[in-house]
């Protein structure tokens, strides 16, 4: 969904990385690739170029000549204002016995659905019970469609209120206290268009009311369209915050981003599928890890910190005066085996589309049995200085650990590959693998 963005953005930062210092121009040709970026994911061109606009002006700064890294420092500046525009995460308010939650939106964009999901997630998270209305005057289709999915799922419904016209809302409060529900999710009707007669409609309804909290309900699949919408329902009738349904499809998350920049308004939910458990509370910051693809580096660090003990570590150090040897190698396999898949750990860094595959630990798990046969068949010199190792001492050792001389040739590979990456870990510290290639 979101891997897209990630992954442009990132090899736009691998491209910087590692130099010095950024020039002008430098910066230009940056922002004006991440303005391209975020057009592709469907952000609106306004608030592309206001978030560009900000982030050059930051860039600007005296923070960045002074930087060490300076692509960094540039991604640290998009990513705050990124965290700006979305703001913290925002739930939805159900406080009093009696609240009402109000659905409003365009027709087809998961109002319906949306009604009933928000209804077990209150109910699950909170013990509240919910009662639900579909106020769908004109189509007892709709109000019939909720009642469905609303009982299939255990949830008090009313259906006699609709029926009444807005002269029902009065009762509303009443019939839900009677069937014992805490609380009240309207569903509304929606048009292909928010015309006047719906917004006229949907006022009346909050007048009589008076939700504690109207959502409106968003197609994430809008693109572009979404400003005109939420702008016309923000002069309608208003609304405290949004959800994004359809999110999971190929949605390109651009438009939560165009609607929070634009209503300055949350985000409380997505939708991420049909079924009533597909509603997920929208986490701001986590979007923009997404987005970004800063990774987890502090995470990453931690894990490998932790299986890879200080004696281990220690012993590593000291053999071969710095530069790997046999002996550090098959540790090394012992220590990658400890640390579980390892494409799970790569998937934490920053650029990791990259790295993946070059050491995947099922593999190390398969071949370590192997080299650990070999690595014992050579004689302590050998596994000291890699570089005796000629035919004819392959052929040798081959034989003594019932192992080919092909299997002598990829442990060879592999640890030649390995100390290059050591070489590479001494040199600037596990930050620098982000730029080893195979
Ligand atoms: P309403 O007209 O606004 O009430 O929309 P409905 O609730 O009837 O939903 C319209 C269609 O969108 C239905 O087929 C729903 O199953 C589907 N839908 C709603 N939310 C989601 C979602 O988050 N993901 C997916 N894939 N489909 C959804
Ligand atoms: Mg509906």
């Amino acid at each position: 969904m979101l891997e897209f963005i990630q992954e442009k953005i990132t090899r736009l930062f691998d491209k910087l990385s590692g130099r010095g210092v950024l020039s002008e121009s430098d910066i230009d040709a940056v922002l004006k690739e991440i303005r391209i970026v975020m057009l592709e994911a469907d952000v609106h061109y306004r608030v592309a170029k206001e978030l560009i606009d900000n982030v050059r002006q930051k860039a600007r700064g005296e923070g960045l000549s002074k930087s060490i890294d300076p692509s960094r420092y540039l991604l640290g500046i998009l990513k705050t204002e990124l965290i700006q525009i979305m703001g913290p995460a925002a739930s939805v308010r159900v406080d009093a016995t009696g609240d009402v939650v109000m659905l409003v939106g365009l027709q087809g964009t998961g109002k319906t659905t949306t009604a009933v999901k928000l209804a077990r997630h209150l109910k699950e998270k909170r013990g509240l019970k919910p009662y639900l209305v579909s106020l769908d005057f004109a189509r007892p289709a709709a109000q019939e469609q909720l009642a469905v999915l609303a009982k299939a799922n255990g949830f008090s419904v009313d259906e006699e209120i609709a029926g009444r016209g807005f002269e029902g809302l009065k009762d509303l409060r009443l019939s839900s206290a009677r069937r014992g529900c805490d609380f009240i999710i309207v569903d509304t009707a929606g048009r292909i268009h928010g015309d006047e007669t719906l917004m006229g409609e949907l006022r009346q309804v909050k007048e009589m009311l008076r939700p504690s909290t109207i959502i409106l309900v968003i197609d994430s699949m809008m693109g572009h369209d979404v400003l005109k919408m939420s702008e016309s329902f923000m002069a309608g009738v208003g609304y405290d915050g949004a959800v994004f349904t359809k999110f999971e499809g190929d949605s390109r998350g651009g438009a939560i981003l165009s609607f929070r920049k634009t209503m300055n308004r949350p985000v409380f939910f997505v939708g991420t599928g049909e079924a009533i458990t597909a509603l997920e509370p929208f986490d701001p910051e986590r979007l923009i890890a997404r987005v970004i693809g800063s990774g987890d580096m502090a995470g990453f660090v931690e894990k490998v910190s932790e299986a890879v003990t200080g004696a281990d570590l220690e012993q590593v150090n000291q053999r071969g005066k710095g530069r790997l040897t046999f002996q550090d190698f098959i540790k090394q396999l012992r220590m990658i085996k400890r640390l579980g898949p390892l494409e799970s750990l790569v998937g934490m860094l920053p650029g990791a589309s990259r790295l993946k595959g070059i050491a995947g630990s099922e593999e190390v798990g398969n071949d370590l049995k192997k080299f650990e046969a070999i690595i014992n068949s050579m004689t302590s010199r050998e596994r000291d200085n890699p570089d005796v190792l000629n035919g004819r001492r392959k052929q040798r050792i081959a034989k003594g650990s019932g192992t080919r001389v092909e299997d002598v040739n990829r442990l060879m590979k592999r640890f030649y590959e390995t100390q290059r990456m050591m070489d590479i870990i001494k040199k600037t510290g596990i930050k620098g693998l982000q730029h080893y290639r195979h």
